[in-house]
């Protein structure tokens, strides 16, 4: 018998699209991802997904400043427990990490009768229908619908200092991390010169003392009214035609500087940053469909129709990041993770499969 519904994934749409297909009694399975798999590592598609990679997650409605251990005891069930909550360690001032919002939206999803895979999907065959799956330890599954919510992945430069200090320093996302208490007042980075580069940077100045944007060009590539934007902003200084050689920083401080090397052969500099933002594009996560859904220019999952989660092929359905290069946001994601499962329990209804 074939599943109604697989979703590959395991970020807020994921998740959320799993709590409605559960409450709608399609008994989802969620291929959550292979954490045996150093490739997931790197490319942040572990189980709970690219938000279990960072730390306070700060707008994600609902989750106030405050001690959540009591409540993350008492909702997350003993495997699931974040380590420190058992732990003697000082109250957190925060209201939720990104590690906790992903183990308790994983729970919600289980606690109405979700199943979870610890699997990779390698391969798909969706020219027929049921469609079937291909895992990668050689097992197949077949679906009558299937949601993708594989996410994206940030692009990072690729540098042994900046892996180093990921979290501690380094981020691929200023909306997410820049108000952290350690980017206050302190000088900044961002690398890139796209509209994310330029709106991260202007955004950053709210909270650093100074922004500067690494440019590997002598031009930037943002749409003009972004890129004066940002030229404007007496906070930021460019540095033109560079390109970031290292990170610096030590083990409790985190990052305390970049080296930049001037690619026109100027003197290399070092800036004494507090944090380096990546704002160098992301790579969504759709290697595996192999060509059989329609990607937009950007390499996305494209929905073929205006505020609906369909894709090219009929029964199939994208979700979060994967469909989504513009927004970018866990509870953007979680919205369209709702929209997704809703269209398939739409389609299985309309096609007498409920
Ligand atoms: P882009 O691909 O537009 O820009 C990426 C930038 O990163 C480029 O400037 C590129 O340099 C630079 N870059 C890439 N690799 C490296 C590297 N290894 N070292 C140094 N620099 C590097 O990505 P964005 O995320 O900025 O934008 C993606 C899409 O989202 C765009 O369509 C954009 O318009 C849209 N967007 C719109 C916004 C808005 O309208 N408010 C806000 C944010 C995004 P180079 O130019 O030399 O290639």
């Amino acid at each position: 018998m074939p599943e109604k519904v697989i979703i590959i994934g395991s970020g807020p749409a994921a998740w959320t699209a799993a709590i409605y297909a559960a409450r709608a009694e399609l008994k989802p399975l969620v291929l959550q991802g292979n954490p045996d798999d150093d490739r997931n590592r790197q490319n942040g598609t572990l189980p709970l997904g690219q938000l279990a990679l960072t730390t306070e997650v700060e707008n994600f409605p609902s989750w106030p400043t405050g001690d959540t251990r009591q409540y993350l005891k008492t909702s997350l069930q003993p495997e699931d427990m974040p380590y420190w909550v058992e732990k003697d360690k000082p109250a957190p001032t925060h209201g939720i990490n990104g590690p906790e919002l992903m183990a308790l939206m994983r729970q919600q999803a289980k606690n109405f009768g979700t199943r979870i895979e610890s699997k990779d999907v390698v391969e798909v065959d969706l020219q027929k229908h049921p469609f079937t799956l291909t895992l990668h330890d050689g097992t197949t599954l077949e679906t009558l619908t299937l949601i993708i919510a594989t996410g994206a992945r940030a692009n990072y430069l690729g540098l042994p200092s900046e892996d180093k200090y990921k979290n501690y320093g380094v981020s691929a996302c200023a909306v997410c991390d820049g108000a952290l208490p350690r980017f206050r007042n302190k000088p900044l980075a961002v690398v890139g010169a796209g509209d994310s580069a330029s709106e991260e940077a202007n955004f950053l100045t709210k909270f650093g003392s100074k922004v500067y944007m690494i440019v590997r060009r002598g031009e930037m590539r943002a749409s003009k009214i972004m890129a004066e934007r940002a030229k404007n902003n007496p906070k930021i200084e460019i540095k033109w035609n560079s390109v970031v050689e290292e990170v610096l920083g030590e083990e409790k401080a985190g990052v305390t500087g970049i080296r930049i090397k001037n690619l026109l052969g100027g003197p290399d500099e070092t800036l004494a940053v507090t944090g380096m933002f990546c704002a160098i594009g992301h790579t969504p996560n759709v290697g595996f469909l192999d060509g059989q859904v329609k990607l937009n220019e950007g390499g996305y999952v494209l929905w073929t129709t205006v505020s609906r989660t369909y894709t090219s092929v009929d029964g199939v359905f994208a979700a979060g990041d994967v469909a989504d290069d513009y927004y970018r946001q866990a509870v953007s994601a979680a919205g369209t993770g709702c929209m997704a499962a809703l269209d398939a329990e739409r389609w299985l209804g309309h096609h007498n499969l409920l």
